[in-house]
């Protein structure tokens, strides 16, 4: 273990989110004298502006929808009407008390929580509210910010941020981006009852996805009612006394009563310290991180958003606890980034383990590619409808699964368990011989039985 002295701590960590609060835990388990600083809240955006939060309001914004599929199973009476305020409230609730988690979680551990912002003064130095403390080792875990283009009137514009705290649902919204935050926040407040236009720039939202899975959303979300505009921007805001004026870039404008850019996020490096101490950033202001997590200045690691590289909470606690165990576990770990799963909690959800349609034939060149498209059994009795995909993608010379897409119900719970078997190098065959469970959507995975295409 290293000793303390000459250091105030032997790890100090700058942000208490989901990568700083793993590290710290997990160094001060070993032993560590752990600091760790936090200006905002605890938990960072996962717990307070992103993951949780969101989730919960797709829960909320799935009850109109269960509620007509329930009239299919003979439930009768009024649809339940929203009320805004508490479904807020009993989210900050839910907030609060994981806020209160994480600062117990790092308590209990024993680390020193100093509740302002950190700034970097030198490799082992960082200033907190005018006091500087010292440590051996620094970890960088700041995380990401959104990011808004300059066009005229974007102050105007609410982010993800602002959207878990608005006075009332808008009528009208638009949201801004093709990513996983514009998909989901389409859904989420066309859910609960808005009318919802998302406008992406390019031809079709979730650049990277594997094609038909995207094109399959793309319709679902159509088929609900979400005005889906690809190839089109938005050039101007203005504010208006009975709401937003967009211009869109064709010239054609459109009215709504919020505009939520969810045009990506960017590393929280501004104003760090970084330059100071010579801590090199690349040029979107990401942290440069070598395989264990270290900047060009040995004694100051980085983990999680503020790298830039696989933006995603359970990537972040992996990488923290890495940092924390070669620092003080004496034990090297790296983390594997192969076949991460991840899910978008659309409406209805996309999960996806592996590469793509498109990226698999690159890399494998011989593919067999397994599709299914199907009603799921909840919605045959009833007039409400969301249809299932599922494909699978394997490697012709060793019948290797190499690619897991599925959009549909409960394609996030569905995913996690065949993403271990394909970390496990399942083959087609082992697929083929597992029995289903049935009835269920999962099944579909194990009974595909000849390709779509070759
Ligand atoms: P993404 O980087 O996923 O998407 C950004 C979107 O905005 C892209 O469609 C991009 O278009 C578009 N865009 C970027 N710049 C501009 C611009 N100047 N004008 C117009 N459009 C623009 O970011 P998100 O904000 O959706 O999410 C941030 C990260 O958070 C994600 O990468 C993801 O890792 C993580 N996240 C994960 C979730 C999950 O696991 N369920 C949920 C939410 C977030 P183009 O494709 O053309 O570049």
């Amino acid at each position: 273990m290293n000793s303390p002295a000459p250091f105030d701590f032997d790890f100090f960590v700058i942000r208490a989110g989901s990568g700083g609060v793993r590290a710290a835990r997990m160094a001060a388990g070993f032993g560590a004298k752990v600091g760790i600083a936090e200006e905002r809240y605890f938990g960072g955006t996962c717990v307070n502006v992103g993951c949780i939060p969101k989730k919960l309001f797709v829960y909320g914004s799935r009850v109109p929808h269960d509620h007509r599929v329930a009239e299919g199973y003979g439930w009768q009476g009024p649809a339940p009407s929203l009320d805004w305020p508490t479904l807020i409230a009993n989210k900050n609730t839910e907030i609060s008390r994981l806020n209160g988690v994480y600062r117990r979680l790092l308590e209990g551990a024993g680390c020193t929580i100093l509740e302002d912002r950190a700034v970097l003064v030198d490799a082992h130095t960082v200033a907190v509210a005018g006091r500087h403390y010292t440590a051996r080792h620094l970890l960088v875990a700041t995380g990401g910010w959104p990011f808004v283009p300059d066009i005229p009137g974007k102050e105007h514009a609410i982010t993800s941020n602002e959207a878990f705290f608005l006075p009332e649902l808008p009528r009208r919204a638009v949201v801004v981006g093709g990513g996983y935050i514009a998909v989901e926040f389409a859904g989420i407040l066309q859910g609960l009852g808005a009318e919802v236009s998302q406008i992406y720039r390019g031809d079709l939202f979730l650049r990277g996805f594997d094609q038909e899975t995207r094109e399959f959303l793309a319709g679902q979300m159509r088929h609900k009612g979400v005005d889906l505009r690809f190839g089109q921007d938005i050039a101007r805001i203005e504010k208006r006394a009975d709401g937003l004026h967009l211009t869109l870039r064709d010239g054609s404008t459109l009215a709504c009563d919020v505009v939520l850019y969810a045009t990506g996020r960017r590393p929280n490096t501004a104003d760090l310290g970084l330059e100071q101490c010579g801590v090199q950033c690349d040029k979107t202001g990401a942290i440069v991180v070598d395989d264990t997590y270290r900047t060009n200045v040995p004694s100051i690691f980085a983990v999680g958003d503020v790298t830039n590289r696989v933006n995603l909470t359970p990537v972040a606690l992996a990488e923290g606890m890495a940092v924390a165990r070669r620092l003080f576990g004496g034990k090297e770990t790296q983390v594997d980034y192969d076949y991460i799963p991840t899910a978008i909690f659309s409406q209805p959800p996309v999960g996806t383990v592996g590469y793509s349609e498109e990226e698999a034939r690159e890399r494998f060149g011989a593919i067999k590619v397994f599709t299914s498209t199907f009603t799921p059994l909840r919605y045959t009795v009833s007039a409400e409808k969301e249809r299932s995909f599922m494909k699978m993608i394997v490697s012709a010379s060793d019948d290797r699964v190499v690619g897991m897409h599925m959009c549909g119900e409960e394609a996030g719970e569905i995913m996690q368990g065949f993403a271990v078997a394909m970390r496990a190098g399942a083959t087609k065959q082992q697929f083929d011989t597992t029995i289903g469970i049935h009835p269920s959507a999962a099944e579909e995975f194990v009974t595909m039985r000849e390709p779509t295409r070759t």
